[in-house]
């Protein structure tokens, strides 16, 4: 099924693309069937189902939170983040939830939304909605996969061949690395163009620049909201945001001529940059999922380095960056996984630095070869990286990963332009290895908070 790079760059809300971002969206979906099908009015009751990852780690990723947000009526491009604190707070006060703005039912919170500790054989991340009249019968359920970046399966979908989910026919498809460098050799094209002639099925070239540029501007806000708050994050954890301090001892920094135009300054900035992401994200601020929230800030980071750093940096670069960066996504995404359930952080932080390092590669004027090549650093070394966060919550080890990851995607896109595109192992070879590493992971390390640092940061 073709990707589009907008459905790798989604416009949502913290903390997690697939436990809170794509559960609002099937949620969303789920009501709008009832009401589309006229269903609307025989619903008294509703159960919330949540299995695997959902189950495991949804409560710290909140995901019970988006879900009764998406049964509101709310989407998540669209909510207002600032709004879900109150309304589930009037929910649990008065026990009625208005499904879809229009119909109210008594909700139990406690009773109502259930968590098991099997997963659905589909994927990790799954969940179960279902609604009954007043007399019990069954009005209409339904299953949904959240499986990474935002990405919804429904249950009918999920054995349907992948050509009649969509029959997009892209001028210049492909399914490998290898495939992609063919085409970019025989169209005389670089990554980024090649990405923009692909999402012309979709939308004309002014609409692919502005909407792109739209979401540029969210994840700059996103930075300043970063820079701008402060205090201790939400979760029961207690950790405190650092971006802002850090922003403003930088400056003092810089100002006194410290640092001023060294190697350790960028990488300051990069680090900066990138935290105040993922601390938004983690506090449930607006986002751009990149691919996922979960490692969000290495992309908007890595770019807003290029645009600080970079003279004459403008608009024609942040689309390119995006492009570039997106053919990787969907490579990993097609060949692998980006969702940290399936995969483990490899597939989270790793796609994501690998994406953030052909972005660079290419607004850097490098060659196809070198784009793949910066990808494939990114990625090679992120390989087996677990998913364990602390608390459930995407805090620790999230926020600092993301940090590191982007000064590891600069680093991997300036040995690749130092080069001529050859090397040792290809993006193809490494994708596979994240693919079977992932599946050789044990479940404790995929998003379940049963292993890794999540254990042993509670016993310290
Ligand atoms: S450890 Fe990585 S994959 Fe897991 S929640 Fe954090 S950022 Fe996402």
């Amino acid at each position: 099924m073709p990707i589009s790079v907008f459905d790798l760059f989604k416009i949502g809300v913290g903390p997690s693309s697939s436990h809170t971002v794509g559960p609002m969206q099937a949620a969303f979906k789920y009501v709008s069937a009832l009401q589309e099908n006229g269903l609307l009015h025989a619903v008294e009751r509703l159960e919330v189902h949540l299995y695997g990852s959902l189950s495991a780690t949804g409560v710290g990723h909140a995901t019970d939170h988006a879900i009764i947000m998406g049964l509101l009526g709310e989407r998540p491009d669209r909510i207002d983040p600032r709004t879900i604190g109150p309304a589930i707070a009037h929910l649990k006060a008065t026990g009625v939830l208005t499904l879809g703005r229009q119909k109210e039912i008594a909700f139990d919170w406690a009773n109502d939304i259930v968590f098991h500790e099997e997963s659905l054989p589909h994927h990790p991340n799954a969940m179960t909605l279902a609604t009954f009249t007043h007399q019990g019968e069954r009005v209409h359920d339904n299953t949904y996969y959240s499986v990474g970046g935002g990405f919804v399966v429904e249950q009918a979908q999920v054995d349907m061949p992948l050509d009649e989910l969509d029959g997009t026919t892209l001028p210049y498809n492909f399914d490998t690395a290898d495939e992609l460098l063919a085409l970019c050799k025989r169209e005389r094209l670089s990554v980024s163009q090649l990405m923009l002639e692909n999402e012309k099925v979709w939308r004309t070239e002014d609409e692919i620049r502005h909407e792109l540029w739209r979401i540029w501007q969210v994840m700059c806000e996103c930075i300043d909201n970063g820079l701008t708050h402060e205090g201790i994050l939400p979760g029961g954890l207690n950790v405190k945001r650092r971006a802002k301090l850090l922003y403003q001892r930088l400056q003092v920094a810089e100002q006194n001529s410290c640092l001023i135009a060294s190697t350790f300054s960028a990488m300051e900035w990069v680090n900066i940059f990138a935290l105040a992401v993922n601390e938004e994200n983690a506090a449930g601020g607006r986002m751009v999922t990149a691919p996922t929230n979960g490692a969000a800030g290495i992309i908007p980071a890595v770019l807003h380095y290029y645009m600080k750093f970079q003279p004459g940096a403008c608009e024609k670069q942040v689309v390119d960056f995006l492009l570039a960066a997106g053919a990787i996504g969907i490579l990993c995404k097609k060949n692998a996984s980006i969702s940290g359930a399936e995969v483990g952080c490899q597939g989270e932080v790793g796609s994501a630095c690998a994406m953030a390092a052909a972005g660079l590669a290419d607004v850097m004027g490098g060659s196809p070869e070198q784009v793949e090549h910066a990808a494939e650093i990114g990625l090679e070394h992120n390989l087996g990286l677990t998913c364990d966060p602390v608390g459930g919550l995407v805090q620790v080890p999230c926020i600092e990963r993301n940090a590191i990851a982007t000064v590891k995607a600069i680093n991997a896109a300036q040995m690749a332009l130092r080069g001529d595109g050859t090397h040792f192992i290809s993006l193809d070879k490494v994708i596979r290895t994240m693919r079977d590493t992932g599946k050789d992971m044990l479940d404790k390390y995929k998003e379940t908070s049963k292993g890794g640092l999540a254990v042993n940061a509670i016993e310290c």
